[in-house]
């Protein structure tokens, strides 16, 4: 077998062969080849010791010097080197508490954890596949290397690693690991969230997200996400599903593009649903799931130590996902008002993927009203229409001129402005709004919490 090795990367092989050290490309790089997949980088596995690796090369960064790692730069390439390695006895299902290094490719091979990704490459030798890794990349099968229970006790994390490689690669597990992973799916409490967090995006975001289900199946989910567990099976019946919510929540997952704000968004946003459901006579209400569930999503995203600017856009998304609001102006000005413009683009994508997990029979119906929706505001949008606070032709200072007291009065009488304009663009005008603000200090109503729904 021959395989295409972007020249750096060869160049380090040789490089390393010609100081008499073993060396081949190793692991995901090899596999995503042979499956004729573009491999994200390129990682090297040698004999050589990290300090004999920095000799070699001139530009060497130490990554991960203690397990064996060394990133070498070439030009404005870089490739983890790691010399062959036996990972020694695991703590917690977590780390290896140590790691020796060895002489011995096999060795190495032996520790990695699919026989899919237990595969080497260099141009001299060919493919080293000990695990018959080649086999079960034809039979589309997710194997262990050696004893899967043995595996899993070493690392816990693999268990759900085996469901995110399934997903990538669209691949079945092998069922002896299968087994091995729901028998073991508890150890996943002992990972850390940040491991977790990563192999969970890497499944939502890969061509199979609905694969979380295979997940929910195998007991992973109860640990790592019991919030997903509760919508399994939970009924909806109203004329908008035909699924229930779990069912409704993969569709839509499949059906929005592979960005992880947005996965998580489509996981998340109905997780408030068997919370809220009340049923009258034969027809279940939801009354406020958005909320719920935005509140559900930001425990999870805190708890899997997501990074602030990811919670706050999946939380605000999940919230305002259920918004009804209608093709005209005023009613699309206001949504931008309340959802925000930085994030209504994917507003939009949400919305459309939710209207297509819905009942077909509403479907075309509710695509061509968002579809309305949508080009109504790129034209505010190009118009430049005032719709928040931010775009009045009045600030604060100009309010305190005219007489409004600085605090929670000022900022009411702002959003009260918009309110305004809203309704009637050409009151953004600066007398109008000032003479206006005077007239709305006095309005009993004006802390009013705004509403959530609005169809006007
Ligand atoms: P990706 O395309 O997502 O980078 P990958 O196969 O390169 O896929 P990585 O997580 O980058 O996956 O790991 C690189 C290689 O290291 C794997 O192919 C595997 O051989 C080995 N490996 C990584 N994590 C583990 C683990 N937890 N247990 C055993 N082997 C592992
Ligand atoms: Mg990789």
């Amino acid at each position: 077998m021959k395989m295409d090795i972007p020249s750096k990367a060869a160049e380090i092989i040789q490089e390393l062969a010609a100081h008499g050290f073993e060396a081949y490309a190793v692991g995901g790089c090899v596999r995503d080849s042979i499956l004729g997949r573009k491999p994200e980088d390129w990682d090297i596995t040698t004999s050589a010791r990290p300090e004999q690796v920095k000799a070699i090369f001139p530009r060497t960064v130490d990554t991960g010097i203690e397990h064996g790692t060394v990133t070498v730069l070439m030009d404005r390439e870089h490739f983890e080197v790691t010399t062959y390695r036996v990972d020694g006895e695991y703590e917690d299902h977590r780390h290896p508490k140590e790691v020796t290094f060895t002489a011995s490719l096999e060795e190495d091979l032996k520790r990695r954890d699919f026989t899919i990704n237990a595969m080497a490459y260099n141009p001299e030798t060919g493919l080293v596949d000990i695990f018959n890794g080649i086999e079960d990349l034809k039979n589309q099968v997710i194997r262990c290397v050696g004893d899967p229970g043995e595996r899993f006790d070493e690392d816990a994390l693999r268990i759900l690693r085996a469901i995110r490689f399934s997903a990538q690669l669209g691949f079945q597990i092998d069922a002896a690991t299968q087994r091995a992973m729901s028998e073991r799916a508890k150890d996943l409490k002992e990972v850390s969230a940040e491991r977790i967090r990563v192999e969970l995006v890497k499944l939502l975001v890969s061509g199979h997200p609905e694969y979380i289900r295979e997940a929910c199946r195998l007991g992973i989910t109860r640990v790592i996400l019991p919030e997903y567990d509760r919508i399994v099976g939970v009924a909806q019946h109203t004329p908008n599903h035909i699924y229930d919510v779990e069912e409704h929540t993969l569709l839509a997952l499949k059906n929005i593009e592979a960005d992880p704000v947005l996965r998580l968004t489509m996981l998340f946003h109905d997780l408030g649903k068997p919370i809220v459901k009340k049923t009258d006579g034969d027809r279940d209400i939801f009354y406020k799931h958005p909320e719920v569930s935005a509140e559900i999503c930001r425990k999870i995203l805190r708890r899997l130590k997501f990074d602030n600017h990811t919670l706050e856009k999946v939380y605000r998304l999940v919230k305002w996902h259920g918004l009804k609001y209608l093709p005209n102006d005023i009613s699309v000005r206001r949504a931008l008002n309340r959802v925000g413009s930085d994030i209504f683009e994917d507003f939009i994508k949400v919305q459309r993927a939710d209207i297509s997990a819905k009942n077909p029979a509403v479907v075309p119906k509710k695509m061509k009203q968002l579809a309305e929706k949508e080009a109504i505001y790129r034209n505010i949008i190009r118009r430049g229409d005032c719709f928040a606070v931010r775009m009045l032709a009045v600030n604060g200072r100009d309010l305190l001129g005219a007489g409004i007291p600085q605090g929670p009065m000022l900022g009411a009488v702002l959003e009260r402005l918009v309110e305004r304009v809203i309704d009637e663009p050409e009151l953004n005008d600066r007398e109008r709004l000032l003479a206006l603000a005077v007239e709305v200090k006095d309005d009993p109503t004006i802390f009013d919490e705004k509403e959530y729904f609005f169809e006007h």
